[in-house]
Formats: C-alpha cells, sequence, structure tokens
C-alpha cells in the first residue's frame, strides 16, 4: 500500500457546466416522492463498480488490494442521522470525478427533462436512472455530500470530493489507503427515516436483491445474492422476476413481457429476456444511452449493453444472457468476434422473432402496444437482416383506412380482407393520419370500399416500398400513376374523349416542363386534380424526407391527374372551346397545380399562389 508523506494540497474548487447545474437544480427542486430510490442508485453504482474491478482481475491481478473483498457495507448512524456507503470497487481517478461525476453523460438530457416540465408532465425519482445522473439523486436527502475514492491502480491516488448540489464541487488528494468509494452525508430532517437500519434494509431487499454482491448493513448481510436466470421458471415468482427487471434496466415500471430461455446443444446458453412496457424517455433521441443485454460468463458479469448479441432492430430488449461457452478472460475483443456470440445471436434473434409472433397472435393489446413504441426501429430490421425478412415482415402493423385512428393493422390481415378483384396491396404516406385521410388520391379507394394502408411513420417510406409484394400481391403507393384499377363509370358524365385532350394539350402548354405529364385520372371523385408519380419514381413522402435529411436529389417530375367528371374542369373545357388563350383558363390551371402541390406540402411559391388567387377572386365577384 502506497503511504504518502508529502501533506496533500489543499481542495480546489471547480464549477459544474451550466448543463449539470441545470440538471441538479431540476432534481433538488422538482422530485419529491420517492425519495427512497437515492439509495437505490447508489448501490447501483457501487455494484457496477465491484463488477468493474471483477471483471478486470479476471485477467490482471495486479491491482490495489487484489485480495479485498467485493463487497459493498452501509453504515447508519441514528444518532447522527448520517449514512456511508462504501465499496471495495474499481474507485475513480481524479479525472473520471470531473467527467463522470460532474457532467450529464448523455446530451439532449437535460432538454429533454425540460420538455417533459413544460408539457406539464410528471418527473418522478424513479426515472433518474434513466437520465444518467442517478448519482445525483442523493440531493433528495441531503443538503451535501462528500465522495472518497482510490482508483484501482497500484499507484492512484485517493480524493475527497464535496459538494452541496449547488454550483460548484470541490476535490482534495486525501490519504486512503484502500481501494474503492465511499460516499458519505447528513441526513436533511425530512429524510431521517433513512437513518433507521429496518428502513434501509427494506428498500435493499426491495431494489436491490439483484446486485451480485453481498450488501452489509453494519454487520448483517441485507441481501440474498442470486443468479434468477439459472433458477427454473416455474421457480421464479412474477414480482421477483419484474424487480429484477427494474433493477438491469432502470425502467421504474414493470416490462410488458419476458422469455426465459434454457439452450442446450449447438450452443449452451441461458437468457432472461424483456420487453419494456413503453420506450424509454428519449429512445429514439440517444439510442446508443440504453443498456441492452447484459452478458455473463457462468454467473460472472462480463459486460452491460452487449451490443454483439442482438441485431440493432432488437436493441429495445433487455435482460441478461449466461454462457458456459466463453473463455472466463473473455475482452471486448474476444465478444466482438468469437463464433459463440454469433450462434448465441443467431439464436436469440430467431427465438425473440418467434415470442412476438405469438405474442400478437394471444395478446394483441400488448402487441400493438409494442408496435406503437417500437415499430420504428423494430421496421428497420427489414433492410438489414435478410435471413429473418419474411417473419419480420408478418408482425409489421400499419394503420389503414380500415383501422381505427392509432389501431393497426398487419400485412396477413390487410390480404384477408383483399375483395376478389383486389390485385394489390396499397398504400400512402405522409405525416399524419388525419391528413392522409382527406388526401383527394384516396377517393376512389374510399367510393369503392377498398382499404389502403395510412403510413404515417417516417420510418415506413424506407421500409414499405422494399417489400414489393406479400403474398403474391404487390405493394403499390397510391401516389402513382399506373395503379390497376377500373373506371368509375357511374355519376356524372365525364368529357369525352375529343374535349378532354384538346383540354389535356393546353394544361401541358400552360405547365410546361413543371410536370412530366398531364393524364385523365381514374381515381378522383370530388377532387379537380392531383398530382402522382410515375413508375419508378420516390413517392410524395419519400422525396419530402430525403429532402429533410438534406439528401441533395432534384424533386422528380410529377404527373397532373385531371377529373374529366368535375365541373371546374368542364367549365375549363368550355373556356378552352371558347378561347384556348383566356388568361382566366391559364391562371386557373396554374391554380389548380399548385393547389394539389400544396396538398402535398410541396408548395414552393404561396406568394404566387395566393396573388393568382386574389386575381381569380376578382374576376369572380366583378359582376
Ligand atoms: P450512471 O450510473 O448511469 O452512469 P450515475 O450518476 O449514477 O450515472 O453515476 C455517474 C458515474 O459516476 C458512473 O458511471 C461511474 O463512472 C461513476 N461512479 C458513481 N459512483 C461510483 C462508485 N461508487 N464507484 C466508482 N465509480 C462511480
Ligand atoms: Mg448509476
Amino acid at each position: 500500500m502506497a503511504k504518502k508523506t508529502k501533506k496533500a494540497p489543499k481542495a480546489k474548487e471547480f464549477e459544474y457546466k451550466a448543463e449539470m447545474k441545470q440538471m441538479l437544480h431540476l432534481i433538488i427542486h422538482s422530485l419529491y416522492t420517492n425519495k427512497e430510490i437515492f439509495l437505490r442508485e447508489l448501490i447501483s453504482n457501487a455494484s457496477d463498480a465491484l463488477n468493474k474491478i471483477r471483471f478486470r482481475m479476471l485477467t490482471d491481478k495486479d491491482v490495489l488490494d487484489a485480495d479485498a473483498e467485493l463487497k459493498i457495507n452501509i453504515e447508519v448512524n441514528k444518532e447522527e442521522h448520517t449514512l456511508a456507503i462504501i465499496d471495495s470497487g474499481v474507485g475513480m481517478t481524479h479525472d473520471d470525478l470531473i467527467e463522470r461525476i460532474g457532467t450529464v453523460a448523455s446530451s439532449g438530457t437535460l432538454e429533454f427533462v425540460k420538455q417533459m416540465q413544460e408539457q406539464g408532465k410528471q418527473i418522478n425519482a424513479e426515472m433518474i436512472g434513466q437520465f444518467g445522473v442517478g448519482f445525483y439523486s442523493v440531493f433528495m436527502v441531503t443538503d451535501e455530500v462528500v465522495l472518497e475514492t482510490r482508483a484501482a491502480e497500484n499507484d492512484s491516488k485517493g480524493y475527497r470530493w464535496k459538494s452541496d448540489g449547488g454550483g460548484k464541487y470541490s476535490i482534495e488528494e486525501i490519504d486512503k489507503p484502500d481501494r474503492g468509494t465511499k460516499i458519505t452525508f447528513k441526513l436533511k430532517k425530512d429524510a431521517w427515516e433513512f437513518a433507521e437500519d429496518y428502513r434501509v434494509k427494506h428498500i435493499i431487499k426491495k431494489y436491490s436483491n439483484f446486485v451480485d454482491f453481498p450488501v452489509f448493513v453494519g454487520d448483517e448481510k441485507a441481501n440474498t445474492v442470486e443468479a434468477l436466470w439459472h433458477k427454473s421458471k416455474d421457480d421464479i415468482k412474477d414480482e421477483d422476476r419484474n424487480e429484477f427487471y427494474k433493477f438491469i434496466s432502470n425502467d421504474h415500471q414493470d416490462p410488458a413481457a419476458h422469455l426465459h430461455l434454457n439452450i442446450e446443444g449447438a450452443v449452451n446458453f441461458k437468457a432472461l429476456l424483456f420487453i419494456p412496457g413503453t420506450a424509454p424517455l428519449t429512445f429514439y433521441q440517444n439510442p446508443e444511452d440504453f443498456d441492452s443485454i447484459h452478458l455473463y460468463s457462468n454467473k460472472i458479469f462480463i459486460q452491460d449493453n452487449c451490443r454483439e448479441l442482438l441485431p440493432e432492430y432488437l436493441r429495445f430488449i433487455k435482460g441478461v444472457v449466461d454462457t458456459e461457452d466463453l473463455p472466463l478472460n473473455v475482452s471486448r475483443e474476444v465478444t466482438q468476434s468469437s463464433p459463440v456470440m454469433v450462434k448465441i445471436k443467431n439464436t436469440l434473434t430467431s427465438k425473440m422473432l418467434a415470442f412476438l409472433k405469438d405474442l400478437a397472435k394471444k395478446e394483441p393489446e400488448k402487441f400493438e402496444k409494442f408496435s406503437k413504441d417500437f415499430g420504428p426501429l423494430f421496421k428497420s430490421g427489414l433492410n438489414s437482416d435478410f435471413t429473418n425478412r419474411d417473419k419480420i415482415i408478418d408482425l409489421l402493423r400499419f394503420e389503414s383506412t380500415k383501422t381505427e385512428s392509432g389501431k393497426s393493422t398487419s400485412l396477413q390481415e390487410y390480404t384477408k380482407r383483399m375483395g376478389k378483384d383486389q390485385k394489390e396491396i396499397y398504400f400512402i404516406s405522409g405525416d399524419h393520419r388525419e391528413s392522409l385521410e382527406k388526401n383527394p388520391k384516396l377517393e376512389y379507394f374510399k367510393k369503392n370500399d377498398i382499404e389502403v394502408l395510412l403510413l404515417s411513420e417516417p420510418i415506413d417510406v424506407f421500409i414499405v416500398p422494399s417489400i414489393n409484394e406479400y403474398d403474391k400481391k404487390p405493394l403499390k403507393s397510391i401516389d402513382k400513376a399506373d395503379l390497376d384499377i377500373t373506371e368509375d363509370k357511374d355519376g356524372d358524365e365525364a368529357l369525352n374523349e375529343d374535349l378532354t385532350k384538346s383540354l389535356i394539350e393546353i394544361f401541358k402548354e400552360t405547365l410546361g416542363d413543371k410536370v412530366e405529364d398531364v393524364l385523365a385520372s381514374k381515381r378522383l371523385v370530388d377532387s379537380a386534380v392531383t398530382l402522382v408519380v410515375g413508375e419508378g419514381a420516390m413517392d410524395a413522402q419519400m422525396e419530402k424526407m430525403m429532402k429533410m435529411m438534406g439528401q441533395g436529389i432534384p424533386g422528380s417530375k410529377k404527373i397532373l391527374e385531371i377529373n374529366t367528371k368535375h365541373p371546374v374542369i368542364k367549365n375549363l373545357s368550355r373556356l378552352n372551346i371558347a378561347s384556348s388563350t383566356d388568361p382566366v383558363l391559364r391562371k386557373t390551371i396554374l391554380q389548380l397545380y399548385e393547389g394539389a402541390e400544396f396538398l402535398d406540402g410541396n408548395l414552393s411559391s404561396p406568394n404566387d399562389f395566393i396573388k393568382r388567387m386574389t386575381e381569380l377572386l376578382q374576376e369572380a365577384t366583378k359582376a
């Protein structure tokens, strides 16, 4: 043990970064309920630190206090109202103190928390672990924290970190002979309950029974260390399993479903996997921040968030995988390239897809919720996992003109509802269901009771066209010009062929190279015109998305379809017969065209549009 001779320098003051200050302010001033969470967070950090040193010592015994027992001690002083949490974990260096304790780990967290506040949503203490600032929950129960730590390197130094949760913290060098971290603080008056042994033990039982190391309160071991996934399924109580889930996931809600596997054969492993009840708060902003699978080898924790065990599109799954097939001294490099890992991944993937299929059948409501929360990620699997493509397709859910708002359908259900004459599966994509439902392109389908999928999730435009066909039925965007539909014969009389042809000429002349073509429409019922795209071109929504992502694509030219039964079109035909250069005829054509662009969200010059409209209104109100 390194003995220090020279006197430690005085404490140096540091200022929290602005973002951290605000986060602290939020924690201290807006979290009141469930204060006990602070203990779970501190124990969880101690457990992480112990896992880290245990993992390191698998390959490197040359560390400070190599023989120290791996454990957590909690010292409760009822008279002084103080608590101390002591671990023999990996400890922290000076840099760690600044970078890990003094900083919000994930960018965007603060923004997110503020947004929640502005929207009047309740932020409760249980969420704090998700924000990656669990340590600071201690300021719910105290005004000042002292943290003493020494890292695992033999020549490391001890440090005392101190903060009152205001704008500053201080760090000073201290004599600390042993490895690990000790956190001490005096409880605020309204938190004195936590200076009671029984209270502390109770909290440990509730939250921390799955810590892999003994937790002592005084001399008494307060937890039972057990690897839940090694038990047989029937011996596990739901509540224990749920608590375990919360423990490893930082989630404060029960999981939606779980899958317990015991695989023996070409590869051997046990796994306990969970589907969260809801998507974590910042899941889509910072997907990397979320722990997915914890990897164990023979009950020894190897690493959290093990990316190699599941494909990206299943990253929402939480849980543990424990295998005997990896060498105990696995390093990250080994886990990244080991054929064992590949085998486990393949098995997990197909088991999980089968499990989801089962869930969809047996608990459709849960599956619906799952689709809503994780669909955007899950759907991306279609473009990356070609082996399981068909299984993924069967698990996709979309809203449609035949589902209520918020409810969805599978392609299988869709095809079952198809009429005898319907040969294609139709879809339309846009930003919201409400605006999609009003799209003129839907008119024909509504009138003829043909179902159309309403795709409003951004990912949909990237994956659905790639499905090509389902059950031998092609998927077709109703944005496209060449739909296999029969013209509506009933209703109002359409313009005859000659008049239509002549009017189309005038449309083309007026619009010039704004459009690729002008056609008589088979699909319009109530609207006068609509814009569609040619075969092979991107549909309107796709084009919009690409532009939003900054992809410099030249907008493809559209085809204008005109409804030859519509009164406006018939009026235009009459004007055309009288004089094909009539300014009202020409202006109306431009107006109809830009109106259709407007509906697609692509109108580039609203000023011209309004100016022309005013001129036409002036004309119409002249008499
Ligand atoms: P999180 O645990 O989600 O990273 P915390 O705010 O709880 O967020 O902790 C921040 C970081 O501080 C941890 O990631 C870890 O690096 C460090 N830390 C906290 N407590 C300890 C401890 N007892 N031993 C070693 N490192 C710790
Ligand atoms: Mg933590």
